[in-house]
């Protein structure tokens, strides 16, 4: 067990460029596993479920130069929490959710960076923006100045070919552009895509963050 999760963030890391934000997706990780990754340089840890990750960040919280990553789905009573714990949010993905963090970073005095998870291809099991949806609420997130939009997040169905992955990515990055075009003071710059099996195809397309879980802790069983 001992070194194998060390060993395998050095591989990685050994194939992506140095500026990728690696962020190590830690659900149903231990909090000892977790000090591993952070022993081997990860300082991105990325959590779905918010009772989960409280307390494992209680446990850690003497690693205090951690960026803690929310990346699944919050209902809107839970948005408080996640605000108040988590630096980045990946997983804005819709326009009431992202009012409601308006209001609280506002109300908190914080600027939380956040992505818009967009969905280019339709997927009735994930969340996330449709284009076209998108681009009809963009002039209401536009006007959400507490909170930093920092640009994209995707999760692709599973089942495409190579080629449809990387196609879906750059388009993705293609829409992050074209929004860039388009509302200007918004930062757009982040594209956050790509997970165990598919990173390599996105840090092609132009990925900034990738979200690794299995690829360094192992199969997950749940
Ligand atoms: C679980 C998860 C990941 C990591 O997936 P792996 O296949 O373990 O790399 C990435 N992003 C999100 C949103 C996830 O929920």
């Amino acid at each position: 067990m001992s070194g194998l999760i060390a060993q395998n963030i050095r591989k990685i890391r050994a194939n992506i460029p140095e500026d990728i934000r690696l962020v190590a997706v830690t659900k149903t990780v231990s909090p000892a596993a977790m000090r591993e990754a952070y022993e081997a340089g990860i300082r991105d840890f990325g959590e779905n479920r918010l009772q989960e990750a409280l307390p494992k960040q209680q446990e850690l919280q003497d690693l205090t130069d951690v960026s803690w990553h929310f990346i699944g789905h919050i209902q809107t009573n839970k948005a408080r929490k996640v605000i108040e714990h988590f630096d980045w949010i990946h997983s804005v993905d819709s326009l009431k959710l992202a009012q409601r963090l308006n209001s609280l970073a506002k109300e908190l005095s914080c600027q939380p960076k956040v992505c818009l998870q967009v969905k280019l291809l339709k997927d009735p099991n994930k969340y996330g923006w449709e284009v076209q949806n998108l681009w009809a609420d963009l002039p209401k997130l536009e006007l959400c100045h507490h909170i930093n939009i920092q640009g994209l997040m995707t999760i692709l169905p599973l089942g495409l070919s190579q080629a449809e992955v990387l196609a879906t990515f750059t388009a993705t990055k293609q829409l992050a552009q074209e929004i860039k075009q388009k509302y200007s003071h918004l930062p757009m710059s982040e594209l956050s895509m790509g997970m165990s099996g598919d990173y390599l195809l996105a840090i092609q397309a132009g990925a900034t963050m990738i979200r690794l879980g299995q690829i360094i802790f192992g199969v997950r069983k749940i």
